[in-house]
């Protein structure tokens, strides 16, 4: 299939241009389809860069979405693709750097309430625990130190307008698991599991699995080539993954420790071909994209060396494409 077609982050013909700067139109309704994906934010990094904004995806089942990642940019993105916090099923949180997570909390403080649309439900976020080498905060203190942070706010808020203490909304949850696929969340909607994933030296970074009647599709998360992933995305309809460019990096003057650092740590295009082509997967889609700038490296050279290893459909992604299983 030609990956022009969904590759457009409008949903409106064909682009084989990269996007110059930050999309900023409204994308609204998201079309029809009992499965659908909004890459909502494909930058890798921390550091803000044009084009692209910080890690987010959105899967949309019905009329409930869940999110993998909120890196920053999350929220803006989120609603930008006409998606409500109402309808916000839960958070699946692959690792604790912070271009995942800078907008974890800001998604609740600031989309918090039954105005415009809010969240007023319970809301899961399931993440990696602490660190166990310092005992720095997982996914759970992240929130509880959020709520402690903003205690004022929340406090404010709640005293004056009709509306659940945040704390009750949230329920934040650690996981531990090791490489083999592991359930760690279940809910009318969808099953998800979980694999660790090489991404040093974090001590935990996750692969998911999201399992619907409609579909699965798979997240490699920030990882080197893994075989973990392989298995997580085995016959999925769509497997998202991370990609970064040694070349660039190596151009860039990167010395040989740093350009080993971030092979190690992360996946180039043709590995990613090869993940794809061993999982057997109906597309993969780049996303988490190193160099973020989509006029460092343009659609065309990031799919190429993809399809060297994989014979089926690439999506270059830009912040808010739009995937919709073949199937569905
Ligand atoms: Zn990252």
């Amino acid at each position: 299939m030609n990956a022009s077609l969904c590759t457009d982050p409008f949903g409106a013909g064909s682009s084989s241009e990269a996007v110059p700067a930050d999309a900023v139109r409204l994308t609204g309704d998201l079309g029809d389809g009992p499965l659908r994906v909004v890459l909502l934010g494909t930058a890798a990094g921390p550091y803000p860069a044009p084009g692209r904004q910080g890690a987010a995806t959105a899967v949309v089942v019905g009329d409930r979405v869940y999110l993998v990642d909120a890196g920053y940019g999350a929220l803006r993105k989120y609603a930008q693709a006409g998606l409500a916090l109402r309808d916000l099923g839960g958070v699946f949180v692959t690792h604790l750097h912070s271009d995942h997570v800078a907008d974890l909390f800001n998604l609740l403080l600031l989309g918090w309430g039954p105005a415009n649309r809010g969240v007023d439900h319970q809301v899961r976020i399931v993440g990696p625990g602490p660190d166990p080498r310092d005992s720095s905060a997982g996914t759970a203190g992240l929130v509880e130190h959020g709520l402690s942070a903003f205690g004022q706010d929340i406090g404010v808020r709640t005293r004056t307008s009709p509306r659940t203490h945040l704390a009750k909304l949230v329920q934040a949850e650690d996981v531990s698991v090791e490489s083999t696929p592991t359930p760690v969340y279940e809910d009318d909607r969808i099953r998800v599991l979980a694999a660790a994933v090489p991404h040093p030296p974090l001590h935990l970074a996750l692969g998911f699995r999201i399992e619907t009647e409609h579909g699965a599709v798979a997240f490699s998360g920030d990882t080197a080539r893994s075989r973990v992933v392989a298995e997580l995305a085995a016959s999925a309809d769509i497997l998202v993954h991370e990609v970064m460019d040694p070349t660039y990096y190596r151009d860039l003057g990167y010395s040989p420790e740093l350009l080993d650092f971030l092979a190690a740590s992360h996946t180039s295009p043709q590995e990613v071909g090869q993940v794809a082509a061993e999982a057997g997967v109906e597309c993969v889609a780049l996303s988490h994209i190193g160099p973020p700038d989509p006029r460092a490296v343009t659609d065309d050279d990031w799919e190429r060396p993809v399809r060297a290893g994989f014979r089926g459909r690439i999506v270059v992604g830009h912040d808010l494409t739009r995937i919709l299983p073949t199937r569905s």
